[in-house]
């Protein structure tokens, strides 16, 4: 479905950026994946991709810093020729309630999970735009759609990314490239491995009962990357287990 097609995913080390590259080498994709500074968890990404008769390859480079970003992305189109797929993952949270939040904990979230995004896009936009096709996909959250306590610098982010999303989506779509977001609800990842002790709690609210596994996640991410979904842009697909209902 994707041989041929050159994947590039932001925070593909672990959770669920790691379960996109693994679902899309399944399908033939080549991949270069993004990520902070974990090269233990990256080197074992590739290790998994190494085995599935694709061209994979790792990047160290931080979405929040915009010089590294463009010296990446030209190494990537470099390294495999092309980019076709651009998959915006990467994401911290900060949590606290907004009257303990610092600035500098607002900023930083707001500056990879948001900002980190439109790095990566204005980097490939050029290589889509003459090619005249191309699929952009945003892992936003459904903090982004309800809101959270503590979460306004994460929510904050992760709904501008749903704005960002449908304005890329406008802006391309006359050049056969569209733009898309997830919005999952609670994903079993390092991220939410730190509510162990709330998660029965939060399990009763959601309908399905149960959180997402990333695989889940990464089978809608590239759907929405395969040529099945070409008439879909500036859509957000809930994955949330009927969470935001
Ligand atoms: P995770 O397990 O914490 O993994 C985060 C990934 O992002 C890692 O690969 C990390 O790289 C990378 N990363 C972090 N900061 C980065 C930066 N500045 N530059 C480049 N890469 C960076 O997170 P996850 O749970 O898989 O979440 C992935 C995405 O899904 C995030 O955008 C998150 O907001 C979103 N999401 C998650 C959930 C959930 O329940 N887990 C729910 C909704 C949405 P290192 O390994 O090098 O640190």
């Amino acid at each position: 479905m994707l041989k041929g097609k050159v994947a590039v995913v932001t925070g593909g080390s672990r959770g669920i950026g790691r379960a996109i590259c693994m679902e899309l080498a399944a399908n033939g994709a080549d991949i270069a994946f993004l990520y902070a500074g974990n090269t233990d968890a990256a080197a074992e990404t590739c290790e998994q991709l190494a085995g599935m008769g694709v061209h994979a390859q790792s990047y160290q480079c931080s979405v929040a810093d915009d010089a590294a970003v463009q010296n990446t992305f030209k190494q990537i189109a470099a390294d495999f020729g092309t980019i076709d797929i651009l998959v915006n993952n990467a994401g911290i949270t900060c949590d606290k309630l907004a009257m303990m939040m610092s600035e500098e904990d607002f900023t930083k979230v707001v500056d990879t999970n948001l900002s980190g995004a439109f790095r990566c896009t204005k980097q490939v936009i050029p290589l889509l735009v003459r090619k005249r096709s191309g699929k952009i996909i945003n892992i936003t959250s459904v903090s982004g759609l309800m809101g959270n306590p503590g979460q306004c610098n994460y929510a904050a982010a992760k709904a501008g990314l749903i704005g960002f999303t449908k304005t890329i989506a406008r802006e391309l779509a006359s050049r056969g490239i569209t733009c898309n977001a997830v919005a999952p609800g609670f994903v079993e990842t390092d991220m939410t491995a730190a509510l162990a002790a709330q998660k029965d709690t939060l399990t009763q609210n959601i309908p399905l009962k149960r959180f997402a596994k990333p695989e889940e996640i990464a089978k809608l991410v590239c759907f929405l990357a395969s040529p099945s979904a070409d008439y879909i842009t500036g859509e957000v697909i809930r994955i949330d287990g009927g969470l935001a209902i």
